[in-house]
């Protein structure tokens, strides 16, 4: 019988070490390469935001037109169709009598009830989930994910020593489309802003990570990598590999060649650190499931907070009576980037000063990141709201000391209008009397 194969693209928006395309291409006669727009994405949800604001959306759209090209030169062609996934494969399944579906395992809970449904629908259908997201797959771990350590740092301890896996190497074709299919597609229309830092796609995240390691910024990293600014700061991969345009193992691969090329020194092996963090949220998230969203998160109790629709507006808009955290808001509204430090800065306030539910700032995130990944966003937010898996409780920021230690002249805070037009948190007082202004200074 001839097979054919359904790839329904997600968080792997890429050709090279895309072990998921491979074993897809291996086994099929034609393939379906998909990517679903799905409407829930554009759909404010109970936390005030929408999934998908307009930065990411942007960049999603420069990464499928990149992918598109990639697939055309390899002989194949993405499909672009909006609507409920589970109703866009379906239909896809039935008209072309589909053999396998194959996709990049998913974490997310929300991604893993479509699959689910979908494998219900279809009981003799063969249903393919690859790991392409982490630097492990779950039998490489040397332990159950029940038994997953509960601090970073004896995860690390655990993970570190592992042999990674070297990328996939990849046909120079693909196996063919279903050419009646291609017509249909969704045009992705795309705009670039001049003021757009990072651009969607794998030719641009290739071409980052060799500009990146042709730099001497490795050498430097773990010196400046707390800076609230500066591209080479930090190696501002995070967009590219939250999207899948750039393979993790492929960085990890780049990263030992310039060890053992260039230099090896404290700041190159941080550079593993933190995307062994990344790797630890993602097993975390898949550990937790919806404990990921609740707001008491692993703890027994719910934070002590409440909902106050003026500090969220002004926590969102940069209005707040915090300069620092204005600008650094500003920034992510305008940029869809915002550094480490800036968001340990601003969900601290959020969560502290503030005293919101913290799950409204992850959703907040989530709808303006451009690296918006779900595990890092909810499992950073957790942590700092003091609900995930540290032991150690939360982490409450000093405005006003990193003001001092990361913009001592103000230059941040100047440059993205972060000063303060009111110093009143509130407009009203708990008993919705006005506040009046003090006249008396
Ligand atoms: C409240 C909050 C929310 C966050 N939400 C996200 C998110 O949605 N997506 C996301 O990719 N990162 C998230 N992070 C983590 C981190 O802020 C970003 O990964 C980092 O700032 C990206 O810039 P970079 O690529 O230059 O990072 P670098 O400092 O150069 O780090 C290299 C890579 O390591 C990983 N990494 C670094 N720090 C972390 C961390 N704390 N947690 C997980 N991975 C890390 C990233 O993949 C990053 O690209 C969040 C952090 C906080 C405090």
């Amino acid at each position: 019988m001839k097979q054919t194969g359904l790839v329904w693209f997600n968080h792997d928006l890429r050709v090279h070490d895309n072990p998921v395309l491979l074993e897809a291409s291996l086994h099929c006669e034609r393939l379906i390469c998909l990517f679903c727009i799905d409407p829930a994405w554009f759909k404010p949800t109970g936390l005030n935001a929408r999934p998908m604001g307009e930065n990411r959306l942007r960049f999603l759209k420069q990464s499928l037109q990149d992918l598109s090209q990639q697939l055309a030169e390899r002989g194949q062609s993405l499909i672009v169709l909006k609507g409920n996934p589970v109703s866009v494969i379906s239909d896809l399944i039935s008209r072309f009598d589909v053999n396998v579906v194959y996709r990049s395992h998913h974490i997310g809970v929300y991604e893993n009830r479509h699959w689910q449904h979908l494998r219900l629908d279809f009981p003799r259908l063969q249903f393919e989930s690859v790991w392409s997201h982490t630097v492990f797959r779950s039998e490489h771990l040397p332990f159950e994910l029940d038994d997953l350590p509960s601090s970073f740092s004896q995860f690390r301890t655990k993970v570190e020593q592992l042999s990674i896996d070297a990328p996939v190497s990849m046909p120079a074709r693909f196996a063919p489309p279903v050419d009646t299919l291609c017509k249909q597609s969704e045009k992705v229309v795309i705009e670039q802003k001049k003021t757009d830092a990072f651009v969607g796609g794998e030719t641009a995240a290739l071409m980052h990570l060799d500009s990146y390691f042709s730099s001497t910024s490795p050498a430097n990293y773990k010196e400046t990598r707390n800076a609230l600014d500066g591209w080479s700061t930090s190696t501002k991969f995070s967009p590219w590999l939250a999207n899948g345009n750039l393979s993790v193992r492929k960085l990890l691969q780049r990263l030992r060649q310039y060890e053992v090329e260039e230099l090896s020194n404290e700041s190159t092996y941080w550079i593993l650190f933190e995307v062994l963090w990344r790797e630890y949220f993602q097993w975390v998230a898949l550990k937790l499931g919806h404990r990921l969203f609740r707001a008491q998160g692993l703890s027994k109790t719910k934070p002590n907070c409440c909902f106050y629709p003026e500090r969220y507006q002004k926590w969102c808009h940069g209005n707040t009576p915090y300069p620092l955290v204005n600008a650094l808001m500003k920034q992510l509204n305008t940029t869809g980037y915002m550094s480490n430090r800036g968001r340990q800065i601003v969900a601290s306030c959020l969560v502290n000063e503030l005293e919101l539910d913290w799950r409204f700032g992850a959703a907040y995130f989530e709808q303006q990141l451009l690296d918006y990944d779900v595990a890092s966003n909810w499992g950073n937010w957790q942590y700092i709201a003091g609900v995930g898996m540290d032991p150690r409780g939360g982490r409450h920021f000093n405005i006003d000391k990193q003001t001092r230690q990361f913009d001592p002249d103000g230059r941040f805070v100047r440059q993205w209008h972060g000063e303060v037009s009111s110093s009143q948190l509130d407009s009203v007082d708990a008993a919705d009397w006005p506040i009046l202004p003090d006249n008396s200074k």
